[in-house]
């Protein structure tokens, strides 16, 4: 299956020059179901360069005015149902009317990312029209002129960003593609044990040394959840060569490549210490890199007093890893293979919130509500005025806040709205990322 993209709007605005734009000559179908889908053409074509499906929803210009909006409404409807992105187009030249802001309303809705394309752009027409259409609540317009030619690049390169989550998915084999997991944490956390009780083989050596753990973790395999996944290679996991630095040195450099290239970085506490610096920073680090976490919390078997011990932790997540609000933490013990059942399926659920995207209505819903509990503050006695939010990526979810000086929201303002986003969206425990731009 090909990521679909769908291009939208009103009549005339020039969806189906962009579309012939976009395609060349390749238009492979008209499709001629009875109903609304005979309005629509579609080819694939590739797009920033990416395979994609393109659907046209033009063609409404026939049908009888008064039934003009339905007929777009139902014909959008459908075609939204399959996008993984949708170009809603508007003609720069005749600027926005009412129909494009209704239009622009229903799509904040719906559960798909969207670009704006403000067509007909050509020369240094772009621009205004352009500031114009920021109201429309979808992000930066892009300026393109499909009879033309002109802004295309951009265009390109706008999909290639706004696409990637589903079609990273498609290209590395769909929904099979494994998870990649990092295993990080001090030397004789228990991370090679851990790993054995995962794989429920002894892949690995394991001893009470610091380090004693042989070279090389190229590992696939099906978890309990009947998933894939692949341990992302861990130097940390390997025979320290050169013991005379610094161990935790050693580690955090090692957990830094790691966590670069996983998805979910799963934290291994030996819960006799408990969280020291030492896997404060791992778990910022994680942070800072974007990646879920899920802590480990093991040796829970030879824990005396545990009520006390997950206390401990509790205090010290609460107090110095707030950016990581709510995070699962799952006691085991990699030992007797205590509670190592419940670790992958706190780790899947972790990444399905990493992975998860607010529909903008939704999100913007969220936005408002949260503007008039509080209003941005003054800075320097002036008011910052924000408008609309978007979520225009996951992994992890970014939030962009778009309004008058924007940028100069003060820090606790943008902690207030990552925080409220997070309990608004349960999702703890995934790294949020708050963007801002300003608009005039
Ligand atoms: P649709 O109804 O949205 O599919 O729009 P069309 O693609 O049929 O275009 C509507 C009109 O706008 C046609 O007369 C096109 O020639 C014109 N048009 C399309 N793209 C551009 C453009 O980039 N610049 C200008 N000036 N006109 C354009
Ligand atoms: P790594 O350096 O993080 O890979 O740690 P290892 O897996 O090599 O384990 C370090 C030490 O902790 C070994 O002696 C393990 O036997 C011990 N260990 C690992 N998991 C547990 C556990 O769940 N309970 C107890 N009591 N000891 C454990």
């Amino acid at each position: 299956m090909l990521p679909t993209i769908a291009i939208l709007g009103r009549p005339n605005v020039g969806k189906s020059s962009l579309f012939n734009r976009l395609v060349g000559r390749k238009i492979a179908i008209v499709d001629d179901t009875p109903g609304v889908t005979r309005d629509r053409k579609e080819g694939e074509t590739r797009i920033g360069g990416r395979k994609v499906r393109l659907l046209d929803t033009a063609g409404l210009e026939e049908a009888p005015p008064e039934t003009i909006q339905g007929r777009m409404r139902a014909s959008s409807e459908a075609a939204v149902r399959e996008a993984d992105l949708v170009l809603f187009v508007i003609d720069a030249r005749s600027g926005l009317t009412p129909g494009d802001r209704a239009f622009a309303t229903w799509l904040r809705r719906q559960a798909v990312p969207v670009l704006l394309v403000a067509n007909k752009a050509e020369g240094r027409l772009g621009t205004q029209a352009a500031l114009e259409a920021y109201e429309l609540g979808l992000g930066d317009p892009i300026p393109v002129s499909a009879e033309h030619g002109d802004g295309m690049g951009g265009l390109h390169d706008a999909v290639r960003e706004t696409l990637p989550e589903v079609a990273a998915e498609e290209e590395e084999g769909g929904p099979d593609r494994p998870l990649r997991l990092a295993i990080i944490g001090r030397p004789n956390a228990g991370k090679s044990t851990l790993l054995n009780a995962l794989l429920g083989e002894e892949r690995m050596i394991t001893g009470p040394e610091p380090g004693l753990t042989r070279d090389s973790v190229a590992v696939e395999w099906t978890d309990s959840t009947g998933g894939k996944v692949r341990l992302v290679d861990t130097a940390g996991l390997r025979k320290k060569a050169r013991i005379e630095q610094a161990l935790e040195k050693m580690s955090a450099a090692a957990s830094i490549a790691a966590l670069k290239e996983c998805e979910v970085a799963v934290l291994v506490l030996d819960a006799l210490l408990g969280m020291e610096e030492q896997e404060l920073r791992l778990a910022r680090l994680a942070e800072r890199e974007g990646r879920a976490v899920v802590i480990a919390l093991n040796k829970w078997d030879a824990v005396e007093d545990r009520t006390a011990a997950r206390k401990r932790l509790d205090d010290v997540l609460t107090a110095s890893l707030a950016q990581l609000k709510g995070l699962s933490v799952v006691p085991l013990s990699a030992q007797t293979g205590r509670g190592v059942e419940k670790l992958m399926p706190a780790v899947r659920a972790t990444y399905a919130l990493w992975n998860r995207r607010i529909p903008t209505g939704e999100l913007n819903r969220w936005f408002e509500a949260m503007l008039s509990r509080h209003a941005p503050p003054l800075v320097d006695g002036r008011r910052i005025k924000l408008r609309y939010a978007t979520m225009p990526k996951a992994r992890p979810p970014t939030v962009v806040v778009f309004g008058t000086r924007a940028e100069e929201l003060p820090e606790d303002y943008r902690r207030y709205l990552v925080n409220g986003f997070r309990e608004a969206f349960d999702m703890p425990g995934v790294p949020v990322r708050l963007q801002t731009r300003g608009t005039s």
